[in-house]
């Protein structure tokens, strides 16, 4: 069985041995060694001051939008996971939704300035499978109406713009490194700030708003542990390895099928970009034709996900709002498997098997 995604896990010896270390000392959790080791190597990595190793992708936005105290519409992308638009519901924010650029699949700058009101105070956009944004475009718009700028950086660890990693963008960003990401924890995420009194705001939010006996401001519990930071102290090693093979793998796939009736993720020629490779997304002519060669491709035992599906703007608890281009592709676009030990073999099975279907769809 092949599926879209399977998880990186370093040779189990090495995991012990960082482990070993959080078990001789008695601490496991609690800001440890394990999880300051951890974030000083990311923000060395990241080429960011601020940084905090949090317990996922989703409470890292929630406490992003606290921080900022962002409040009334937030515009955001109809094409994102759920998450990025449930983050916005639970602090009880409006998300309004603006609608994705064809080609880019991130949310469309020109359709974020026609969305603004007098209640809009922030942008809530996501790089989507590690494409970046129109970060500079959305800064010009952010700066004009004075909105603060948060990005869903979940996808978007390793790809960088002119060598500076694409999440030291906005008033602030956020990764997630769940086990099906690029980079993982087992569970984890972070959130980056560039200001000092922010980032000390999130520090504090992410251990219930106190330091032992002195208490600041309320907060949650956003903490992680010793035994995610080891896995993450792990996989940094093999980051270099992971996004090589990530690279030609894309690679490989995108020479099989760029003659196809499918649309793929265009990269441009922009010598600025590094981009990660995180995700292979296919578009496919039409929805039937998507669920015929997933329907051929199940046969053989290969499962790829449609993601993201629906178009966040659909969700059932949504006050619907209409996003033809998003609900467009989210109703026609799979990733393909791409994860560290596919094989060249298996992969041009897939690539042969989805050629043979789109074949018989003619
Ligand atoms: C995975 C993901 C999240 C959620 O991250 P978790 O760590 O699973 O909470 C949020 N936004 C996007 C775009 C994601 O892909």
């Amino acid at each position: 069985m092949i599926n879209v995604t399977k998880t990186f896990l370093p040779p189990f010896e090495k995991y012990t041995a960082l482990l070993k270390r959080a078990w001789d000392k008695g601490w496991i959790t609690n800001n440890g060694e394990l999880v300051q080791g951890l974030e000083a190597a990311l923000r060395s990595y990241l080429g960011v001051n601020h940084l905090w190793f949090c317990s996922n992708g989703t409470v890292v936005l929630q406490m992003a939008l606290k921080a900022l105290n962002i409040s009334g519409e937030v515009i955001t992308t109809p094409f994102s996971y759920v998450a990025t638009t449930t983050a916005l519901l639970w602090e009880n924010c409006t998300p309004v939704f603006a609608d994705i650029d064809q080609r880019t699949f991130c949310i469309d700058p020109a359709k974020i300035e026609s969305a603004i009101t007098p209640a809009t105070t922030a942008i809530l956009a996501t790089h989507v499978y590690g494409y970046p944004c129109d970060i500079e475009a959305i800064e010009k718009i952010a700066r004009k109406h004075n909105l603060k700028v948060i990005y869903d950086g979940a996808h978007a660890f390793g790809t960088m713009i002119d060598g500076r990693s694409v999440l030291s963008y906005g008033d602030i960003s956020t990764c997630s490194f769940h086990a099906t990401k690029l980079f993982h924890t087992v569970e984890g995420g972070c959130i980056i700030a560039n200001d000092d009194q922010l980032s000390r705001q999130l520090f504090l939010y992410r251990s219930f708003g106190h330091l032992a006996d002195d208490h600041f401001s309320m907060g949650i519990n956003g903490k992680n542990s010793e035994i995610h930071a080891a896995m993450g102290l792990c996989n940094l090693e093999y980051l270099p390895d992971i996004l090589a093979s990530r690279k030609e793998q894309w690679l490989y796939y995108y020479e099989m099928l760029e003659d196809t009736g499918l649309q793929l993720l265009d990269l441009p020629n922009d010598p600025r970009l590094t981009y990660n490779y995180a995700y292979f997304p296919a578009v496919f002519p039409s929805t039937e034709e998507m669920m015929t060669t997933l329907e051929v491709l199940k046969k053989k035992e290969i499962f790829p996900r449609r993601y993201f599906y629906p178009a966040l703007n659909t969700l059932p608890y949504i006050e619907q709002q209409h996003c033809p281009v998003a609900e467009s592709i989210a109703n026609r676009v799979v990733c393909l498997p791409l994860y560290f030990d596919l094989s060249r073999q298996e992969q041009k099975l897939i690539a042969e098997t989805i050629l043979q279907a789109q074949k018989q769809n003619i």
